[in-house]
């Protein structure tokens, strides 16, 4: 019997997949369709490592389909367009990121919030509208519909762009959506990790005032340094968390495992908004007073639709902003998900998938 996903298409692919929820990733074969009218075939140069990644290797939100080809941070060379394919050209640089398509005629998709469209398309661990299974980034190359890429501006380096695409966008939409971006707004960033050290960068490029929240006190430097933050608390140090009581507008909690919220909305003014990113499964502990005394709220975010990427990575390329990155091999990619999970990269690991994936074809 064939299995869904694994129906047979005209132009072969090799990635790396994981087979089962150990995650472990190795060298798979597989097809893709061919260039539909509307779509491009798209050579992926570099794919960055989001902790989402991790998570659906492991099949922690147990909706993982195997074999599992991650990556939704890439940026990739056009090398073929179908015949109606108006805004792009063989040869330009553009960005994927989470979803490659949705349904095109909901209130979400009218108002280019395809995002939250409920039929929206994943990148990978998604089913597409013909049934097959989509496999991501960390492949030689995608199939994507025009309407779901983005430019690349010329000026922004191609491998710490990569992780715009979704840590980027993820951050920069709920600062704005929630109006924390501006001068004489406080946005507190919990977890500086890959989407925490992008969001530090376009708060400050917003104007905000930004302060991290951490729960790794040797970050403080890099934090304070290198992302030129504003403040740097400790999440575990109760005198720290005691003096910042009631200071911050808003907060964007990226942490990808599960920890008490009580204390950071603590940190809220009246009014201020606790915005959660990170996705862990595990229920949080929540006292209604914590939001009654205040008017405080608590709000989910998913990154953002295909016009405010394009928006937010011509932001980035006016301001200068890319991610903090070190550039692995695929051969290495099993210890960057180890080292992930560890908390252990400075501070998104990116994949040269153009110079390295083929020679690991046997
Ligand atoms: P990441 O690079 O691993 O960063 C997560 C950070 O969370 C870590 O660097 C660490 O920062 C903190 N952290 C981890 N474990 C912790 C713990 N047990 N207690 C307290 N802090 C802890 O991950 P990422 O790629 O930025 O992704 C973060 C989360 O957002 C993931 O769950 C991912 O799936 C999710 N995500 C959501 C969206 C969205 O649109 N909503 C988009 C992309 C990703 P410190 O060392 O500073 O504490
Ligand atoms: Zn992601
Ligand atoms: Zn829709």
């Amino acid at each position: 019997m064939q299995r869904l996903g694994e129906k047979y298409q005209s132009v072969e692919a090799f990635g790396w997949a994981a087979r089962d929820s150990s995650g472990h990733l190795s060298p798979f074969v597989f097809s893709r369709r061919e260039t539909g009218e509307e779509e491009m075939r798209v050579k992926v140069l570099y794919c960055g490592v989001c902790h989402s990644d991790l998570h659906c290797l492991k099949n922690e939100w147990h909706s993982s389909i195997y074999p599992l080809v991650p990556g939704h941070e890439i940026v990739g060379e056009v090398t073929e367009i179908g015949r109606k394919v108006s805004k792009f050209s063989i040869g330009d640089k553009i960005g994927v990121g989470c979803i490659v398509d949705s349904c095109r005629a909901c209130e979400s998709c009218r108002e280019d919030q395809e995002n939250y469209c409920t039929k929206s398309v994943a990148t990978y661990n998604g089913v597409h509208y013909d049934g097959t299974v989509n496999y991501g980034g960390y492949s030689d190359h995608i199939v994507v519909d025009e309407r779901y890429a983005v430019k690349i501006p010329h000026t922004l380096p191609l491998a710490s762009a990569a992780p715009l695409l979704c840590a980027g966008i993820s951050m920069y939409s709920p600062m704005k959506y929630f109006g924390l971006a501006g001068p004489g707004k406080h946005i507190g960033i919990v977890g500086l990790g890959g989407l925490g050290h992008i969001g530090v960068r376009f708060a400050k490029a917003f104007g905000s005032k930004v302060t991290v929240v951490s729960s790794t006190a040797g970050k403080s430097k890099d934090a304070l340094e290198i992302f030129e933050a504003d403040g740097f608390l400790v999440s575990t140090d109760e005198d720290q968390m005691q003096a910042a009581m009631g200071t911050m507008d808003g907060i964007i909690d990226t942490v990808s495992a599960s920890h008490p919220i009580l204390p950071l909305i603590g940190l809220l003014k009246p009014s201020g908004k606790l915005v959660l990113l990170g996705a862990t499964e595990k229920p949080f502990d929540l006292h209604a007073f914590s939001l009654i005394l205040g008017r405080k709220s608590i709000a989910g975010s998913a990154i953002g639709g295909i016009k405010e990427t394009q928006e937010m990575i011509n932001f980035a390329a006016e301001h200068g902003i890319k991610a903090e990155i070190e550039t692995i091999s695929m051969e290495y990619v099993n210890t960057a998900m180890d080292r992930l999970a560890k908390g252990d990269v400075r501070y998104r690991f990116v994949i040269d998938i153009a110079n390295t994936l083929a020679v690991t074809r046997s």
